[in-house]
């Protein structure tokens, strides 16, 4: 049977516009849908606006710390509607520039929201057509839990068109996107409060990194409600009235001049896909695939957040372009998923790869693990006298002597454990992390140095 295309690929965020490129590189017929604008999540509503806000917030910070390095003091106020307005130019800019790349490579973009018809059938629009392989790279959208009132509450992707900002945010959630928007918010001004159910925010990473940056988060005047369940959300004249339950007592908390951001976590945007038509497995609201990106239909394949594996922009990416090299590159390759890096960009700043201390553990015993910790001052903090630290941690597989996670708090964390990741991916021990000579005065010197 002809086809209309070699590979019609679903979403143009950041897995499927590069598994298209790399599959139409390769003299493949590519064909991409899209229904919002190109680039995704990533590029539209997460990692780059949210970077570039991140930024802006550190100057109440730097404008700060200058005064101990004998610039006079500086009382500012961020502003915002030109911040926003320019965050979300530079995204427009970034839009045109994934067109280029589509045309350049020969990919043919369809407007449209796609649907399957069948499992060689995808309609666009009003468009039908064919193809001999298929990719989904649908992404995910937030989610907010069921808590009567929760209507009230906005969720990320509504925050980079805030046209003023509030006196106050309360969010709800401890994960890593709660935590980058109030450091985010508190620095630009905004009182906030941030309402977890755990009893420390960041469920999932090394718990030194969690205490470390809550205490700072605390320390620098934000507030965390921990172990606390909201039970109703109520809009008053001015702001939110929420009921919350902490250790089995409910208690009434007004927040004059708040808007709520629900941070509870994404989920797969697989509705009116019609994956039921194409005969694609879901499980737990994520496509089900094996090593190959393959899902329960042969010639289907799915990647990035819609698989619910580690939902991160370069892993997207890395799985679709794994899927193309093997495919139509005639260069088989697996995506491999083991020592992943990744940053929370809050400030400070934390970024980890490899095993926490608990997965250590939890893996090898408590006696094959052996820590080790440096917690120190940054010099750039001697003259502003600021009582900020930064925490270096690395997890040791005792026999082997490997080094199985880095983990850091502090300034640059994500530039500095990114090519800390090279050495962990590559299996370096800890006795070539002591082989390395350290670049003076540096803080990243410190994971060289460690006893
Ligand atoms: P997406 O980039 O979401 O792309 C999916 C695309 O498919 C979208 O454009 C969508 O409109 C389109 N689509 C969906 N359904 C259809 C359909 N039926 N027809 C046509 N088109 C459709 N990751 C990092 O690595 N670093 C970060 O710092 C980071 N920060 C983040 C901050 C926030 C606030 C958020 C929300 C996410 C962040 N992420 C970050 C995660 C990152 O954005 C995602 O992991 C990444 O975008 C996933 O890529 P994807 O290709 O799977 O999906």
């Amino acid at each position: 049977m002809a086809f209309d295309f070699d590979l019609f690929v679903i979403g143009a965020g950041s897995g499927g516009i590069a598994t298209a490129r790399r599959a139409a590189e390769y003299g493949a017929k590519v064909g991409i849908a899209e229904f919002d604008r190109l680039g995704g999540t990533c590029v539209n509503r997460g990692c780059v606006p949210k970077k570039l806000l991140v930024y802006a917030s550190r100057f109440a910070d730097h404008f700060h710390e200058a005064t101990g390095y004998g610039w006079p003091s500086q009382d500012l106020i961020c502003d915002w509607p030109r911040l926003i307005q320019d965050v979300n130019n530079e995204v427009e800019r970034l839009n045109g520039i994934y067109q280029k790349m589509l045309d350049n490579s020969k990919v043919q973009v369809l407007k449209g929201l796609a649907q399957f018809l069948d499992p060689h059938t995808v309609k666009v629009g009003e468009t039908v057509m064919t193809a001999d392989r298929l990719l989904i790279a649908v992404g995910g959208q937030p989610v907010k839990p069921n808590i009567p009132g929760i209507e009230h509450f906005i969720v990320s992707d509504d925050l980079f068109h805030l046209p003023t900002l509030p006196q106050q945010l309360v969010i709800l959630g401890g994960g890593y996107i709660g935590v980058e928007f109030a450091g985010v918010m508190h620095r630009l001004g905004v009182k906030v409060t941030q309402i977890i159910r755990r009893d420390k925010i960041l469920w999932g990473f090394d718990d030194d990194i969690r205490q470390e940056i809550q205490d700072a988060m605390i320390r620098d005047g934000i507030e965390i409600l921990t172990l606390t369940h909201p039970q109703t959300i109520e809009k008053t004249t001015d702001g939110l009235s929420l009921q919350l339950e902490r250790e089995g007592k409910v208690e009434t908390v007004d927040f004059p001049g708040a808007i709520g951001l629900a941070a509870t976590g994404r989920q797969a945007k697989l509705d009116q896909l019609g994956l039921e038509l194409a005969g694609v497995t879901v499980e737990k609201s994520a496509i089900v695939v094996n090593e190959l990106s393959q899902t329960s239909q042969p010639h289907i394949y799915a990647v990035g957040d819609c698989t619910n594996r580690i939902n991160l922009t370069p892993v997207a990416i890395n799985e679709g372009r794994a899927f193309a090299d093997t495919e139509f590159g005639g260069r088989p390759r697996l995506m491999s998923h083991e020592n992943v890096p990744s940053a929370i960009f809050s400030t400070p700043e934390a970024a980890t790869v490899g095993l926490t201390e608990t997965q250590a553990i939890a893996q090898y015993g408590a006696e094959a693990i052996k820590t080790y910790k440096t917690k120190f001052r940054p010099m750039y903090y001697s003259l502003p006298n600021l009582a900020s630290k930064t925490l270096m941690k690395l997890v040791v597989h005792q026999e082997t002597d490997r080094v199985l996670g880095a983990h850091m708090v502090g300034d640059y964390a994500a530039e500095i454990i990114q090519g800390v990741a090279i050495a962990v991916k590559m299996g370096a021990k800890k006795a070539d992390f002591d082989a390395t000579v350290g670049i003076h005065p540096t803080s990243a010197e410190e994971f060289v140095t460690m006893r």
